[in-house]
């Protein structure tokens, strides 16, 4: 099927199969079509801001934004929201240990955060909304869901009641009875059951509180995402995405709250979730101190080696973490950065003259098409970026074999952009230049050229073609090249 999009994107042709993302919430691969129209609205959990994120969380991160890449590639129009946890227990423990407040803690992270965001080559969000900010519309939500016979008070809490909702278990698949064994829930002697999880949770001394009618106190975890998601794309949106661990309870919850204020099934189309980045196949996490900090991988790393290797397996695959995969990163981006060289010398050779046609022309021509193809073909598949990227090395195999022999800029100009705009949705950013090749090759070009006109000027001398040898020396001049005729010869120097 033709894609009704492929117009909006110049460089692309169009997308013969259909998109099909794996939907956590039906177990299986979907074909992926919006809501409304050409508007995929998208929100991906954030970041809790009281630390520096690990290269776990930097993993979320950098798959979601490939697959909101990805979408506008298509032709998609994305809203990407994507939060910032700012009031929690983690963020209230680590201000009381530093002597912050919590939100001068929120304000150092959320700068470390969009630090680290722009070495990864993060898109810009459309918002970032903040926790703290949208206190009003957890209230409401929570409102609702009492309302609706969902949820109840007690002493300044609130809790959802799970008994009340049958569809719980819809997203995780965890059953009514693991549930109520307690093994994976909050023991609190305030709750009617085990499985209930708070909504609104009463202040405590010295903790950050808010006004509400059930008296001062803050949000639970899990009302923060459904009411900003609520607030800033509608009911229901198309994409939720984050880690697995966010499956149990904090999606499962979610679902919950959103059914019992609002009344929906579900409160998101397509539930996405990337694997967990690993050390040694354990998950990497703060708490059992595993982890590296994404700050220190990008210290240390080349960052679009550090953006690729997060996105090199399938984001729903565990992806293990060593020095031996970064450092194959580093090869693998040189090995991209080098066809774009290659293609980028070439076209300056072309731009100097004529080169006779060889068949290498129509072989980079097919490759070229081939490229676009294959790696749409992987990424309709729920965003296969490894199957992508084996089909951008069987072209850049074409690309160092053929280039020396090509003799049409526009087939080298279309293998650039290809390549650019195709490896641009992995987040790598070749446009600007990046080993020094293409501009030493330009250097060269630019010596080569001043030093024959240095050459026709010394014949002008010769024959005393005065007007000849001065026309070349003002005209030099003018564009900022200085000559000082010596006992030697003439010499030259840029201004
Ligand atoms: P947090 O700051 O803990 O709320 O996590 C931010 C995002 O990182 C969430 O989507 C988590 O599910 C995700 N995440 C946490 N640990 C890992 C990991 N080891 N691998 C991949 N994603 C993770
Ligand atoms: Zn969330």
């Amino acid at each position: 099927m033709q894609s009704p999009f492929y117009a909006q994107n110049p460089v692309r042709t169009w997308v013969d199969d259909m998109l099909k993302v794996y939907n956590t919430l039906s177990r299986s691969k979907e074909e992926f079509e919006p809501l409304e129209g050409n508007h995929v609205r998208m929100y991906v959990c954030g970041p809790t801001v009281y630390d520096y994120p690990h290269i776990g969380n930097a993993r979320s991160f950098a798959v979601f934004d490939t697959i909101r890449r990805y979408l506008e590639y298509s032709g998609y129009r994305v809203t990407y929201i994507t939060n910032f946890t700012d009031v929690d227990d983690k963020m209230i423990d680590r201000a009381n240990r530093e002597g912050i407040s919590v939100p001068e803690l929120a304000a150092k992270f959320i700068t470390e955060y969009r630090k680290i965001a722009n070495e990864l080559n993060l898109k810009p969000a459309t918002i970032n909304p903040r926790a703290t900010e949208h206190i009003d519309d957890m209230i409401e939500m929570t409102e609702l869901i009492i309302k609706n016979g969902l949820g109840y008070a007690v002493h300044g809490d609130v809790y959802f009641d799970v008994s009340e909702y049958e569809s719980y278990g819809i997203l995780s698949g965890i059953s009514p009875d693991e549930l109520s064994s307690g093994a994976r829930v909050e023991v609190d002697s305030k709750k009617q059951d085990p499985r209930d999880f708070a909504l609104w949770k009463a202040e405590k001394p010295g903790e950050p509180s808010w006004e509400s009618p059930w008296g001062k106190g803050r949000p639970g975890w899990h009302a923060e995402c459904s009411a900003m998601g609520k607030h800033f794309l509608g009911v229901p949106f198309d994409i939720h995405g984050g880690g697995q661990d966010l499956i149990f309870p904090h999606h499962e919850n979610e679902i919950a709250q959103s059914a019992g204020a609002y009344g929906v099934e579900t409160p998101v189309k397509y539930w996405l979730h990337n694997g967990f980045l690993t050390i040694d196949k354990d998950k990497m996490s703060k708490s059992e101190g595993n982890f590296f900090t994404a700050r220190e991988v990008l210290d240390n790393f080349d960052h679009q080696a550090v953006r690729l290797f997060l996105v090199s397996g399938h984001y729903r695959q565990p992806l293990d973490y060593n020095t031996d995969a970064l450092n194959q990163a580093t090869q693998t981006v040189e090995r991209i950065r080098n066809a774009v060289d290659t293609l980028r010398g070439r076209l300056l050779i072309l731009e100097r003259g004529q080169v006779d046609s060889t068949e290498s022309d129509s072989i980079l021509s097919e490759a070229i098409d081939t490229l676009r193809e294959g790696f749409e073909r992987e990424m309709n598949d729920d965003f296969n970026t490894p199957g992508a990227l084996a089909e951008l090395f069987t072209f850049i195999k074409v690309v160092n074999t053929h280039t020396s022999k090509i003799s049409k800029p526009v087939v080298v100009r279309k293998a650039l952009a290809t390549m650019i705009s195709l490896v641009n949705i992995l987040g790598i950013d070749l446009s600007e230049t990046s080993t020094g090749a293409d501009k030493s090759e330009s250097k060269e070009l630019l010596k080569g050229t001043i030093e024959l006109l240095l050459e026709l000027r010394e014949k002008a001398r010769e024959s005393k073609d005065w007007d000849t040898a001065d026309m070349i020396r003002d005209q030099l001049g003018e564009l900022g090249v200085t000559i000082n005729d010596t006992k030697d010869g003439p010499t030259w120097k840029i201004k």
